[in-house]
């Protein structure tokens, strides 16, 4: 385990919604970086005009926030090695760029895209890789030079060495070899100036002293150009770790668009933004993503994000694919709701009370977390199990006060006895209530499931509930009485 402190950087692309896979790259590079007393930087990769979609950096700089990942360097936090937003360092590539072409490492091209078109298809109908095929590898450098001052559109491109192999070392994966003649002249910047990412993202971590490189495992195929480019540089390499791929729960195959959106009809997904609204905790789904290609111990542990620096270790990290499993994010969202301390589960379950237009009384809701937080696996259950403390009347169906195998007159008779008790108690706390009730049941010779059932639904209006004479001391002996009264006449109606 490196113990030195490390700079590693998380460098999502503005592209789209944030993903579980970039909250879990995130983490990691946050708990390495804690652990060792490092720095986290966050590095916008933007330079693909085409992709970006506006809003998408604050969604992601949210997510961070929501998340608790905090970073040490970043856009608009500023930091020694800025600008961290690719598009302000268009310059720095344009430099680096040239050095690589000055020192023959790249070169110009100048090869229309219809021309290539035309390469790649007659190598298809050979049934060859496709590649280029080396046109303007060997211009004269100062014919190259002549045409871009005369303003011919160009591209650069990186000259991969076309002999021996190239061997990359992942901390995961162990040693990857591929044969150099099977690597691409790639290309670092397009005819708009602006650099691909396999340019920028080598200067970028050099720039920035970045020591270890967490990033998912697309980029395999394009990692022993990332080594190639670094080299000609003559660079020091960080140490790369390849990340597990998240498969669909069934385990075949890749998370699709179309996965995503059954997910979210059973109330799941794996957008951040998506999981914060469904009610899942920033601490549920980062311990649920943590734990996917983590071996951190037993997978049912439940972590908090200190638990997890103190634990984490990139030598227990596993490149094996892992299928996503909701109902362990269930299970982790569970936990963490009830280990949070009353105060804070209520301030974060208030909102969503709220939303649904309930007027929330705080004393109220501290009260009421005891009684529910047990049954709670999103935040969002607060509502069938709560919503009814906070309305002045309460919807009841009639049929539903009937107790099982009785008639609506002998329901009407229990609630008008359990009324008369109730009305004259001395006080209206559950421990004061509870006794006499329980000797009412006894009394009338049924069960308590009976007598209960009928008080539950002419209470709370709902068949389910937390615990009655908790729930009956919390809305307080007016508003009880208030319901039975309503309940006696809705059965008398029935009878
Ligand atoms: N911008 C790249 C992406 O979003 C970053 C990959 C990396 O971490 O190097 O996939």
């Amino acid at each position: 385990m490196t113990e030195a402190p490390v700079r590693v950087r998380f460098a999502p692309s503005p592209t789209g919604h944030m993903h579980l896979g970039s909250a879990r790259t995130a983490l990691y590079n946050y708990l390495l970086a804690r652990k060792t007393g490092g720095q986290f930087i966050l590095r916008i990769e933007d330079t693909d005009q085409k992709r970006y979609v506006p809003g998408a950096e604050q969604e992601l700089i949210d997510g961070l926030r929501w998340l608790g990942i905090d970073f040490d360097e970043g856009p608009d936090k500023g930091g020694p090695l800025g600008p961290y937003r690719q598009t302000d360092r268009f310059e720095i590539y344009q430099a680096h760029a040239k050095q690589l072409v000055d020192t023959g490492k790249a070169f110009a091209c100048f090869c229309t895209p219809e021309r290539l078109e035309r390469v790649r298809n007659e190598q298809q109908s050979r049934k060859i890789s496709t590649h280029y095929d080396g046109t303007c590898r060997n211009l004269a450098p100062d014919e190259a030079a002549r045409r871009i001052s005369s303003g011919e559109k160009h591209v650069i491109r990186f000259r991969m060495p076309s002999e021996g192999s190239t061997t990359a070392q992942d901390l995961l994966r162990g040693e990857i070899t591929v044969e150099n003649k099977l690597l691409d002249d790639s290309v670092l910047i397009k005819s708009d100036g602006w650099p691909v990412y396999h340019l920028a993202a080598m200067v970028d971590d050099h720039l920035m002293k970045i020591t270890h490189v967490f990033r998912g495992s697309e980029w395999l195929g394009t990692f022993p150009l990332h080594v190639n480019i670094i080299r000609a540089f003559g660079w020091e390499e960080p140490i790369w770790m390849h990340l597990s791929v998240f498969l669909k729960p069934s385990g075949k195959g890749k998370m699709s668009k179309r996965e995503s959106a059954e997910a979210i009809k059973d109330g799941y997904s794996i957008f951040v933004k998506d999981l914060q609204e469904l009610g899942f905790t920033p601490e549920g789904v980062l311990n649920w993503a943590a734990l996917m290609g983590w071996g951190a111990g037993e997978v049912e542990d439940v972590l908090t994000l200190d638990q997890m620096i103190e634990k984490f270790d990139i030598n227990r990290l596993n490149p094996s694919p892992a299928a996503i499993n909701f109902s362990k994010l269930d299970y982790f969202n569970g936990e963490h709701i009830r280990r949070m301390a009353i105060d804070d589960l209520a301030a974060r379950i208030k909102p969503y009370l709220t939303k649904a237009g309930l007027p929330v009384d705080d004393d109220m809701l501290l009260k009421i977390i005891p009684l529910i937080r047990e049954r709670l696996v999103t935040l969002d259950d607060c509502l069938p199990f709560a919503a009814w403390f906070f309305r002045d009347n309460v919807e009841v169906n009639p049929v539903e006060l009937i107790a099982k195998k009785l008639t609506a007159a002998e329901s009407a008779e229990i609630v008008r006895k359990s009324y008369a008790l109730l009305k004259d108690l001395p006080e209206f706390t559950h421990a004061v209530i509870e006794t006499p009730m329980r000797m009412l049941v006894d009394e009338l010779g049924l069960s308590p499931n009976q007598v209960f059932g009928v008080l539950r639904v002419a209470i709370t209006g709902q068949m389910v509930s937390p615990p009655l004479f908790e729930s009956m001391e919390i809305i307080g002996k007016q508003k009880v009485l208030e319901r039975l009264r309503n309940a006696i006449e809705l059965l008398e109606k029935l009878a």
